[in-house]
């Protein structure tokens, strides 16, 4: 059989439209780029996963570029595959996942930007559909924070996965910046600190009362020296939360919780971090029944070498992608 026969057949197979376009059919260097080769979709057809960008990065505070995210995510992701070799997995199989374009910003405000990335999911959530956003600055998350635990009824839980706590004071007078999306989240009711985790962190910070906060509203934070000072990383991965049905769960991936070594591309780098194996482990072990919804925050494609960045952000999209499958 030629290989494009192979395709032809597999095509033939799969009960939907929503399936990448094949590498073999036409070479992942050509075609129109969009997240894993899928087709775009408006929310009135009948799949179940989103992807769409928010480029944004009007809320940073040190290098910008994060506007530059989706697009070059949606070219790296060219290279995707749909089958999980750990997982024995073929994800497009059997969940339909598209392309629904990007959500609109205004570069220059963070205020007018929550509106459009308000407006923008709370219709991909009325539509039934759980979604993954590639931003942005991580300022973006508090406003899918909102739409997300507005339709769930409750407080969510939050996975997040970052090197900063997020949580600081106001900057420069501004509130709404990149690294205070986790007290807002949890000053407006948004997330239930208790049952969320933080994955990631380390120093330096600006002071040992920048825990203060975490530890006021028992919001665990587990930092590099508790992952690799546990027996294995299975045994750190064990001691994450389970989460059940009833229990929303968002999950945040800021790139910058990878070591500048695998992700260099991102606008403040920590050394000292997560290497993207560890972190496609510590993934692939998460229980959640329940994933609404996910973002990756933080890939600046112009500060990034050969794309490592934006590969490894594929790559967080595709167990994000997993995640999701079990859960349809
Ligand atoms: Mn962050
Ligand atoms: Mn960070």
């Amino acid at each position: 059989m030629t290989l494009f026969g192979q395709y032809v057949i597999h095509l033939y197979m799969s009960d939907h439209k929503f399936f990448p376009l094949s590498g073999r059919e036409m070479p992942r260097f050509g075609g129109i780029k969009t997240f894993f080769r899928l087709p775009v979709a408006n929310l009135s057809e009948d799949f179940d996963v989103a992807i769409f960008g928010v480029p944004f990065d009007g809320a940073v505070s040190y290098r910008p570029g994060a506007r530059f995210a989706p697009s070059k995510i949606r070219e790296t992701s060219s290279l995707g595959r749909g089958y999980h070799f750990s997982r024995n997995l073929s994800v497009f199989d059997a969940l339909k996942v598209a392309d629904i374009g990007d959500c609109s910003v205004v570069p220059m405000s963070v205020e007018k930007t929550y509106e459009l990335i308000e407006k923008f999911s709370t219709k991909v959530l009325e539509s039934k559909k759980k979604y993954i956003s590639a931003g942005g600055d991580h300022s973006t998350t508090l406003a899918h924070l909102r739409s997300v635990k507005a339709k769930a009824g409750k407080p969510l839980s939050l996975v997040h996965f970052d090197a900063h706590l997020d949580t600081y004071p106001a900057a420069w007078g501004c509130e709404y910046h990149h690294g205070a999306f986790v007290r807002h989240a949890i000053n407006e009711g948004l997330i239930d600190p208790k049952s969320s985790v933080q994955i990631g962190i380390r120093g330096p910070l600006a002071g040992d009362s920048d825990v203060n906060f975490n530890k006021e509203h028992s919001l665990r934070y587990c930092t590099m020296d508790e992952i690799r000072g546990a027996t294995s990383l299975a045994s750190f991965c064990a001691s994450l939360p389970a989460y059940e049905k009833d229990q929303p769960v968002f999950l945040s991936y800021d790139i910058d919780c990878l070591d500048p070594s695998c992700a260099p591309g991102t606008g403040t780098p920590v050394p000292g971090g997560l290497t993207t194996y560890e972190s496609q482990k510590i993934l692939q072990s998460l229980k959640i029944e329940n994933l609404v919804a996910a973002d990756i925050v933080e890939v600046s494609p112009p500060y990034d070498q050969s794309d490592i960045t934006a590969l490894a952000a594929v790559d967080v999209m595709f167990e994000i992608l997993c995640l999701m499958r079990k859960n349809i």
